[in-house]
């Protein structure tokens, strides 16, 4: 058994007690949990926990009320942990770590730490980077470097602070939705000594006047805004993909490319593993990554050549490379320069706009839906427009309140995830994917669009009539392509025709989406609303 599962062991040994902090669930589901009356009562247990644990509430998962482990799919579990978050947030707590572990053949358990009051403040000093990159690619160990300040001995050393299950990766979940998290004061990087220690992160945060956390994003793709909006209660900032400098970038690494592009990440890369080549095999990995760049439209920016400076501005319009070693300690002092500087992706300038994540029915307040304010600011009071419609008409709604982090609030802006209550509506006619805007302005419901695609990973040519699942914004909706040239190719950029099947929404010119059937993936870009 592995010093992890001991957590688990422990939390099984002690078992459920009346008023005590540790709650077993088999799963959690949206439709059953978060309906009214039940949301409210589940929360108000989860208080309870939270309480008589001192703050600290241990939500077992996967296992039945009697303690048996039962194991619940990739899936449930994800959904469980959207739900918990959910109910976390209802409760003035927040998720604060979750380690899984498997169980028969494809079942998973899992142990999900609940901590009282909300999650690190999002202001404009902290901000949130998510990690891909092939599995063994050294992700979890250069991030336990960074934030420790610690080299890693090349063995697994530093990366046992973070550490993933591969077996379980490969089933597409990420064992480790932690976080690690440094920061910055005057003087220069604000370690963890200890990154299992809860007492040292809130050390840290107390100490820096920047903070950085790390997400391991590995395994929720599509999933990606909503599973770590649950965790860290805000959006991504940035992307860090690594790339090992023996392996080279690999199938894997394209994807894991690709989807942060199209969750429109400004990405840096990260070739690891530098002490173990030559230096004309690390200028060969190079070379290999600015061409994976070059075949997805980015344009690579080589560190070493142009310096940190140019790389903090520019990331964006540019993808920074950067050549590092957790066990020389190469580039790693660039890094800290560059995740020192890097301003906060709040992004939108402009008009008020808001995809709208999830939708929930509050008692005595009505229609709430939450996500991420893409641009602009949003007021108490405001006269909105909420839709499409299914029928591609846009309803005029109002702003009753706005929640962030459970703190009721006045106005939001661009970047913060709130919760808006709204008059006006039924919380069964808000829809996930569903936008709102302004009232004066005068949006175009778009049930068919043009875009440039590359196609990740597919088996064969991809033809008329492929119905993948397209996710744009908060958009998850089965489309069908019809290829300009009759077929798009592995590999190969292509333009397409991308039509919703069921139903239309608001979609713009230069936005990016994931599409994905079966194990077939690709990303596109918007390039024509017809
Ligand atoms: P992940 O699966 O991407 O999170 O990869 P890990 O961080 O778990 O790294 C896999 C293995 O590579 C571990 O044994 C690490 O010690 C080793 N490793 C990671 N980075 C380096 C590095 O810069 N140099 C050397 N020599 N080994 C490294
Ligand atoms: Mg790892």
């Amino acid at each position: 058994m592995t010093a992890d599962r001991a957590v688990l062991q422990e939390a099984l040994d002690r078992g459920e007690e009346e008023g005590g902090p540790i709650e077993f669930k088999e799963r959690l589901s949206r439709d059953v949990h978060l309906v009214d009356g039940r949301m409210e009562s589940l929360a108000a247990q989860l208080r309870h926990r939270v309480l008589s644990g001192d703050g600290e509430a241990t939500y077992v998962v996967g296992v039945t009320d009697d303690g048996r482990v039962a194991g619940i799919s990739a899936s449930a579990f994800s959904e469980t942990m959207d739900v918990l978050s959910l109910l976390a947030e209802e409760a003035g707590a927040h998720i604060e770590d979750v380690e899984t572990w498997g169980v028969d053949e494809d079942g998973l358990v899992g142990v999900a730490t609940v901590r009282e009051g909300s999650i690190l403040d999002t202001d404009d000093s902290h901000i949130v980077v998510g990690t891909a990159g092939h599995v063994d690619h050294g992700k979890s160990t250069l991030v336990g470097t960074l934030v420790t300040g610690q080299a890693d001995d090349g063995e697994g050393g530093t990366r046992s602070y973070l550490d993933v299950q591969p077996h379980e990766v490969e089933r597409g979940l990420s064992a480790d939705l932690s976080y690690a998290v440094y920061g910055f004061d005057g003087d220069g990087a604000v370690h963890l000594d200890n990154p299992h220690r809860k007492t040292d992160r809130a050390r840290v945060v107390e100490e820096a006047d920047r903070l950085v956390s790390f997400v391991d994003t590995v395994g929720h793709e599509p999933w990606l805004r909503t599973t770590i909006r649950g965790l860290v209660g805000q959006k991504l900032d940035y992307g860090l993909l690594t790339v090992a400098a023996d392996d080279g970038p690999t199938e894997t690494t394209r994807e894991h490319l690709g989807i942060l592009l199209a969750t429109e990440l400004p990405t840096m890369v990260a070739i690891t593993k530098t002490d173990l080549v030559s230096d004309e095999r690390v200028q060969e990995v190079e070379r290999a990554v600015e061409r994976l760049l070059r075949d997805v439209e980015e344009t690579p920016l080589r560190i070493e050549r142009h310096g940190v400076n140019a790389a903090a501005e520019e990331i964006g319009d540019v993808v920074p490379i950067l050549q590092t070693s957790a066990v020389t300690g190469t580039g790693l002092d660039a890094l800290d320069d560059l995740f020192e500087r890097l301003p906060k992706t709040n992004g939108g300038d402009g008009d008020f706009r808001m995809y709208i994540d999830r939708t929930y029915a509050v008692t005595g307040v009505g229609a709430v839906a939450s996500g991420t304010v893409n641009s602009g600011t949003v007021e108490a009071g405001d006269d909105l427009l909420l839709g499409p419609m299914p029928d591609g008409s846009f309803r005029e709604v109002e702003v009753r309140s706005i929640e962030m982090h459970y703190h009721r609030v006045d106005r939001a802006e661009a970047g913060r995830i709130v919760g808006i209550a709204l008059k006006g509506v039924d919380e069964a006619e808000v829809e996930r994917g569903m936008v709102l805007l302004p009232a004066d302005a005068d949006p175009t419901p778009v049930r068919e669009f043009e875009a440039d695609v590359v196609v990740l990973n597919h088996p064969t040519r991809i033809g008329t009539g492929y119905e993948p699942v397209v996710h744009l914004e908060t958009v998850s909706e089965a489309a069908i392509f019809r290829p300009e040239d009759g077929h798009l190719l592995p590999g190969d950029h292509g333009t397409t025709t991308v039509e919703f099947k069921f139903r239309p929404y608001l979609v713009e010119e230069g936005q990016r989406f994931v599409f994905r059937e079966g194990r077939s993936k690709g990303v596109g870009t918007v390039t024509d609303i017809t």
